[in-house]
């Protein structure tokens, strides 16, 4: 198969621009003699932290095992419920099955596609632990309000910032709200490695001695020495802290310059019959993917596809239809904004380096698509 002539997403591109300091980051690792948690790791943890405006970030293996981590560093296990959506993938999902949680489902927002703060609070049960709210397609959640909700049940917030990497509200960044805020650096997220990578930040250092010790066989203090019963292996390695360090200054820029393509797709097909995730402030929102809702999504899919431009369904399933979540819970009870979302979602080309004449050219597609049903 062809690739497409205007891809979801162009890694190659994207990487061009910073080469030349990616080499350099990755060379002196090579040179270093040290691979695994050393001191470029600690270095970006605490870069990281600054960024976000945090005391403390524990690099770890990838975004799963970051939302596993913290999960664990709440205290969840079996017999414990998290509130989480149904549209976002299954991460959370994954996370909470993981550590032997039961996943309790709430609706989104019809508009932002994110976790509805009513829905949120009718889900919640004696047994709520944590909910986990994640900023899809790089939207924020209404965090001020969740938050409220939460502390005052005593329930724990872990935020799924793996698409929000430098989202904020009133100046306070995405996973700074909650007790944890979990970010993936898969290639192609915001922040993206060269491999997998992910990142737990917490505001708590006592927390943030938990986390350290559960990515690196419970370990505590000194090696060798486990209090936890769930430690595991998931370590981020000095190669992609070096990258992520090389990367991280550049982050603003390239989230101005997804706002821009997504901004522009709104103006094209303003008036066109298709639907853009309400997004009420800028800041808010750094356009990991540029989302539409679409009756007749799959017809638009494959019209977009025959003329060689690639998007993708993000994502197709609700959770509680994946066998996993029905063995462990059960049929559930669909949830109406969560059962359009997963029909009706469509992600166009978005990356910070598609160009003016792509997102027109797909746009034209998209109107003229529109135009003919
Ligand atoms: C990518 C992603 C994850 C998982 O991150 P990995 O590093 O691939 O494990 C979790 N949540 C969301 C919302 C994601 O987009």
């Amino acid at each position: 198969m062809t690739p497409p002539a205007i891809p979801l997403n162009d890694l190659r591109r994207h990487m061009a621009a910073t080469a030349d300091a990616v080499r350099e980051a990755v060379n002196g690792v090579i040179a270093s003699g040290h691979y695994i948690l050393g001191p470029r790791v600690e270095r970006f943890e605490k870069e990281f932290a600054g960024y976000c405006g945090v005391a403390h970030a524990v690099g770890v293996g990838n975004g799963t095992d970051a939302l596993e981590l913290a999960l664990r560093a709440c205290g969840c296990g079996p017999g414990d419920e998290v509130v989480t959506a149904a549209n976002a993938g299954g991460y959370a999902t994954a996370a909470v099955l993981n550590v032997g949680a039961t996943p309790a489902y709430a609706d989104i927002d019809p508009r932002t596609l994110v976790l509805d703060a009513k829905s949120f609070q009718k889900a919640v049960t004696p047994k709520t632990k944590a909910v986990i709210v994640t900023h899809l397609y790089g939207l924020m959640a209404d965090m001020p309000d969740l938050c409220a909700l939460a502390r005052a049940r005593g329930i724990a917030v872990v935020e799924d910032c793996a698409q929000a990497h430098g989202a904020a509200i009133a100046g306070r960044k995405a996973g700074a709200w909650g007790d944890f805020g979990c970010f993936s650096f898969y290639p192609t997220k915001n922040l993206g490695a060269l491999g997998d990578a992910g990142a737990v930040i917490t505001a708590d250092a006592a927390s943030a001695g938990t986390l350290r010790a559960l990515r690196q066989y419970g370990w505590q203090q000194a090696k060798y020495h486990s209090p936890h019963e769930t430690g595991r292996n998931s370590r981020m390695d000095e190669m992609q802290a070096a990258v992520l360090s090389a990367l991280l200054p550049h982050l603003d820029a390239w989230n101005e310059l997804r706002r821009g393509a997504a901004g522009r797709y709104r103006a094209a097909l303003e008036g066109r019959g298709v639907v853009f995730q309400h997004v009420d402030a800028q800041e808010r929102y750094v356009a990991h993917l540029c989302v539409v809702r679409v009756k007749q999504r799959d017809r638009l899919k494959e019209a977009l596809r025959q003329r060689g431009i690639g998007a993708e369904l993000h994502y197709p399933v609700a959770d509680y239809r994946q066998p996993a979540v029905i063995k462990r819970i059960g049929q559930r009870a669909a949830l109406p904004a969560t059962e359009m979302a997963v029909a009706e979602v469509l992600s166009l080309p978005c990356f910070p380096e598609i160009t003016a004449a792509e997102i027109d050219c797909v746009a034209e597609c998209v109107a003229s698509f529109m135009g003919s049903l």
